[in-house]
């Protein structure tokens, strides 16, 4: 596009020259029009302006976008499908950042049969990264609602989790090599799908789960999972939080072909039943557990039995075939979209060591009705792996005191603030509960080192301290 004027939005003409001359100019965005789509987030609750989106079409582009940003001191959000929900992915209130879009780089490999991997660019989506795994014959042992747009540059900067993490584990354990580019442009590449390699610091394992604050991932290796075709699911009500949460031990410890463990509890199916306009597959109580086990052969006996010697057979719904498999995860998955078209949430995304669970959910549902009185407390979550979606609904979005009471108590449960979306601009003022002094130190040194100018994700994370 042709861009006028000697200013836009804090970016000299010079500047976007520079930028069109190294993606072209198809793909400097500029000008309300079409930068708004990148400007908010996924949850409506972060918004902010930016001086330009920039679309590059590979690690190269990327490079010397960082290298001319590193130079100016011009700040950089990298983007992948802005599914976050910690408003990482969007400009700052009041800034001028550079929004850097990802999408592009969308470049898929084979399948690498002999090692079980494959090299995916970071805009590839996780629902194609899953399409190629399993016309290869594998799985891509991760799955989430966001599958359409997350792309595996986010996954990897937020080390998502998701339905699948208690069999699978979160994308630290899929990925086994990363392509990044650092704030000055430099490139790091092990790409070589090493499962063990200890030769000096582990720096893909460092860009897990930074949130776009080190370094922008352009590339990684994914670790895929053998195929497994034959799922058994269940859906089990149950009286409270607290029994969900034994009968969920018990189901780990008696199921090894366990793929799925996953709470609902009673406002939440409620308000997704209502959303989907759907009926429900059994009377609705206080908490529902659903339960999918996945093998090479019927794992159906398996989960049979298991769910009969806990005396559960009266109060179980198996799936019937793909389409009742289908409907019953549809509730489940629906459950962020259900919440978020009813209002705009104060969203907490816990991780509570397992065993202690139901005694926070009661403690955090009399903080919810204290602080906010009239507010909805609606729970659900990865009960296999301890991760709890806490979501009050009607609070007015600047009550601090309700983030600020329901994260307390999450530290005071051992847990962690955020079990999967990260800290993005929502927690970086919360850090300092589960993070010691020394260990945000820590941290805050190697941001300084890989970042010195602070041009990565300002924000993120350290707060505006940083
Ligand atoms: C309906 C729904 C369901 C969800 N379910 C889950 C779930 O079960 N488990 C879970 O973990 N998450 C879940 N999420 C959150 C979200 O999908 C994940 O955090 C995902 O990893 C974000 O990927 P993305 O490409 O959309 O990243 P974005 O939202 O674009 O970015 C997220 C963060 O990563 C950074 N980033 C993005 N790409 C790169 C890159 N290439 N290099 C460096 N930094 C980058 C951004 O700066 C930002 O800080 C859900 C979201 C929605 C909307």
């Amino acid at each position: 596009m042709t861009v006028s004027g000697s200013v836009l939005a804090g970016l000299s003409e010079a500047v976007i020259d520079e930028f069109t001359a190294i993606v072209g100019p198809a793909h400097v965005l500029v000008g309300e029009d079409l930068t708004a789509p990148f400007q908010t987030d996924w949850t409506r609750r972060w918004s902010g302006p930016c001086g330009a989106v920039l679309r590059p079409a590979d690690r190269d582009q990327v490079s010397r976008i960082l290298r001319a940003c590193h130079a100016r001191g011009l700040s950089v959000v990298p983007q992948g499908g802005n599914t976050g929900l910690v408003g990482g992915s969007v400009p700052r209130a009041g800034g001028s950042d550079i929004v850097l879009s990802l999408t592009r780089l969308d470049h898929l490999g084979e399948v690498d049969r002999t090692a079980g991997q494959v090299d995916a660019g970071a805009g590839v989506t996780l629902a194609r990264l899953q399409a190629a795994a399993a016309i290869a014959g594998y799985g891509a042992g991760m799955d989430l609602g966001a599958r359409d747009s997350a792309t595996v540059g986010g996954l990897a900067a937020c080390n998502a989790g998701g339905l699948r993490t208690v069999r699978d584990g979160t994308a630290r354990q899929r990925i086994t090599g990363i392509e990044a580019v650092l704030a000055d442009g430099s490139v790091i590449r092990r790409m070589s799908g090493l499962v063990k390699d200890t030769a000096g610091y582990d720096l893909p394992g460092l860009l897990i789960g930074s949130e776009g604050t080190l370094g922008v991932i352009t590339e990684v290796r994914w670790r895929l999972v053998p195929e497994r075709p034959a799922r058994a699911t269940a859906l089990v009500r149950l009286d409270s939080v607290t029994e969900a949460e034994s009968v969920a031990a018990a189901l780990r410890d008696a199921l090894p072909s366990l793929e799925l463990l996953e709470l609902m509890t009673e406002a939440g199916i409620a308000l997704t039943l209502e959303h989907l306009g759907a009926s429900a597959p059994l009377p609705v109580t206080a908490a529902w557990l659903l339960v999918e086990c996945a093998a090479r052969t019927s794992p159906a006996d398996e989960l049979i039995d298991a769910l009969e010697a806990l005396d559960l057979a009266e109060r179980t719904v198996m799936a019937p075939g793909a389409t009742g498999r289908r409907q019953m995860l549809r509730i489940r998955e629906s459950h962020t979209d259900a919440v978020s078209r009813a209002g705009t949430p104060h969203k907490f995304d816990v991780g509570i060591p397992i065993g202690r669970l139901a005694s926070f959910v009661e403690a955090a549902t009399a903080t919810s009705r204290r602080i906010a009185p009239g507010s909805q407390f609606i729970v659900w979550g990865h009960l296999g792996d301890g991760n709890l979606h806490v979501n009050v609904l009607g609070a007015p979005p600047d009550e601090e005191r309700l983030d600020a009471a329901m994260l307390a108590l999450t530290a005071a449960h051992d847990g962690t603030i955020s079990a999967e979306h990260g800290i993005g601009v929502h927690k970086p003022a919360y850090l300092s509960l589960v993070r010691s002094d020394a260990d945000r130190a820590a941290m805050a040194a190697i941001k300084a080192a890989l970042d010195p100018g602070g041009i990565l994700n300002p924000g993120v994370i350290f707060g505006t301290a940083a």
